[in-house]
């Protein structure tokens, strides 16, 4: 049952109401679905092991009927009610993902691969083949990390001979910078000649010609003339990647996306396709088309919902374009930037929220986030106390009174830990010792008290939430350089990794009431997972298999068809 809504946020107030009506009445209510014989984790601060661990959820109309032990679960069982045999396996809330490019990562299933390339030839192969493959059209999207092979940025000398009839523009896994070759260099009319547009950078050979490198806004230069998906592409893509989502674990993801990506997610739900629940984001600059289109067409249901805007204060570490106070240690010329003009989005933060809008805005550098902080503040200044759960993405470098204020503001920080143990491998050569002891500040983020919300940021990173929860955990990096830990202060434990990709998730997306936790009267959205990460080795979550992907009492993924 989906409770469609305009203004969802003013219904809430009536749903333990619902929910009261859906579990009593002398259990007149026949589950449609029941899992029996496992180990449920509800939430925070539900046990773990040992008395009074749930074994079973009973589940009817898409919601939990009952958690409990399998003899008060079995009370709801009719004739038609279908039963999973847990066999002993953890049940825990479904997983949410704050912070996805959804789309684009439907596209990058089908696109070519980059993020493993760890030479300048392999790099350069790939690319050659997949334009052999789809001759004429655009190569784009794939990921690649120049840190795999030591953090020489590629250039265009390396792949044009290999795709002289196909324009290339491939992005660094952070989306801040992207290689051009020369094919695509020529459609976007960018020559020796062009200069730096403001909040960008052309690298360029010594003689200043363009070497195909375009950072942060300089990549709209070749990005205009990349012609945009049509709607069956975008339908496409998004079908790929609810699949790839539903086998990892993932419920419900917010959408850093665009208008063209929203109504591909109204067409799928239209269509009943829409077996995930998505928090549809639009850019900050279309805060007045979304303020409006609120106003027509109300904030959505449950299932797809919208109202949330979302912009950039800096760059990326990667790039060394996020925001500092002080320079790059490696880099001392510069301490990044900012990539959308300060003044602009001051206003459209606080137009935004004016008009009742979530504002989600992009700060990495340790000023970014100082910046941002301020502006929340100001945004609030003068007008009546509102539950706004203002987010700042990655908050990623913070000083420790950023920390003290995102706790005090109650500022949610949306955070993805693969990040950290990706990073982590060369973070400390970019911007030195001290820096670091505030960086993915995961324990301290906790301590004072903040709502720290888990995403992946896809494709930035892996779509992979068990990947998410090892990497907080255990901040071993990629490299295995760091057994014990990089920044070991700041691991979390796995019921705190879990409920930030649970819990605290939803409540990032005020949803609280109803999804989160497994709860009567919540919907039943769950993951029934191959290996308990409450009980194994830590160091053994990232091989953590999901069996099981249940969203609103539906199954919409099962590993393995013959246990059922
Ligand atoms: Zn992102």
């Amino acid at each position: 049952m989906l409770v469609r809504v305009r203004g969802l946020f003013k219904v809430w107030g009536l749903l333990p109401l619902l929910a009261g009506g859906l579990v009593v009445e002398g259990n007149a209510q026949v589950a449609d679905v029941v899992l029996l014989g496992g180990r449920v984790w509800s939430g925070p601060g539900s046990p773990v092991s040992g008395r009074g661990v749930a074994t079973a959820i009973a589940a009817a109309d898409g919601r939990i009927l009952a958690v409990g032990s399998d003899q008060e679960v079995l009370r709801f069982v009719g004739p038609s009610t279908e039963r999973i045999d847990l066999g002993g396996r953890r049940v825990v809330p479904g997983f949410m993902d704050a912070h996805t490019h959804f789309i684009d990562g439907g596209f990058e299933l089908a696109g070519v691969q980059l993020r493993d390339a760890a030479t300048p030839d392999e790099f350069a192969r790939r690319i050659g083949e997949y334009a052999a493959a789809h001759p004429g059209e655009w190569v784009t999207g794939g990921t690649w990390d120049h840190e795999l092979w030591g953090g020489e940025l590629p250039r265009r000398d390396w792949i044009d001979s290999l795709t002289s009839h196909s324009p290339v523009f491939v992005s660094r896994l952070d989306g801040h910078m992207g290689l051009a070759n020369s094919r695509a260099l020529e459609l976007a009319g960018v020559t020796v000649g062009t200069p730096d547009p403001e909040g960008g950078t052309i690298v360029r050979y010594p003689d200043g010609r363009p070497t195909g490198i375009l950072k942060d806004a300089a990549q709209a230069l070749v990005g205009r003339v990349i012609p945009g998906p049509s709607e069956a592409e975008l339908d496409r893509a998004l079908g790929s990647a609810i699949g790839h989502a539903a086998a990892r674990g993932v419920t419900l993801i917010t959408d850093m996306g665009s208008w063209p990506g929203h109504e591909a997610y109204r067409r799928a739900y239209a269509r009943g396709e829409l077996d995930i629940r998505v928090y549809s984001v639009v850019p900050i600059g279309t805060w007045q088309r979304l303020a409006d289109y609120v106003a027509r067409e109300g904030r959505g249901d449950h299932h797809l919902f919208w109202g949330g805007v979302k912009g950039f204060v800096d760059g990326s570490l990667g790039s060394t374009t996020a925001w500092f106070y002080e320079p790059y240690v490696d880099e001392p010329s510069t301490s990044g930037l900012m990539v959308t003009d300060t003044a602009q989005l001051r206003r459209a933060i606080i137009a935004a929220d004016s008009a009742g809008l979530h504002v989600i805005i992009h700060a990495i550098g340790d000023q970014a986030n100082d910046w941002l902080l301020g502006v929340y503040a100001e945004a609030r200044k003068g007008k009546a106390p509102r539950d706004r759960r203002f987010r700042i993405e990655h908050a990623q470098h913070l000083t420790r009174d950023a920390i003290r204020r995102i706790a005090r503001d109650a500022v949610i920080p949306s955070m993805q830990p693969y990040h950290a143990i990706d990073d982590g491998r060369w973070a400390v050569k970019r911007i030195g010792p001290e820096r670091v002891k505030t960086t993915y500040a995961f324990r301290d983020l906790e301590d004072a008290g903040a709502h720290l919300a888990f995403g992946s940021d896809w494709t930035v990173a892996p779509l992979d939430p068990l990947l998410g929860i090892y990497a907080a955990v255990t901040r071993r990096t990629l490299d295995g350089a760091n057994p014990g830990g990089w920044v070991p202060e700041q691991k979390i434990t796995v019921e705190e990794a879990v409920a930030a990709y649970t819990a605290n998730n939803a409540y990032a997306c005020s949803l609280e009431e109803v999804l989160g936790t497994l709860e009567p009267g919540k919907y039943a959205d769950l993951v029934v997972l191959a290996d308990d990460i409450f009980s194994i080795d830590p160091v053994e979550i990232e091989h953590a298999k999901v069996d099981l992907t249940m969203v609103g009492g539906k199954v919409v993924y099962r590993r393995l068809d013959s246990e059922e």
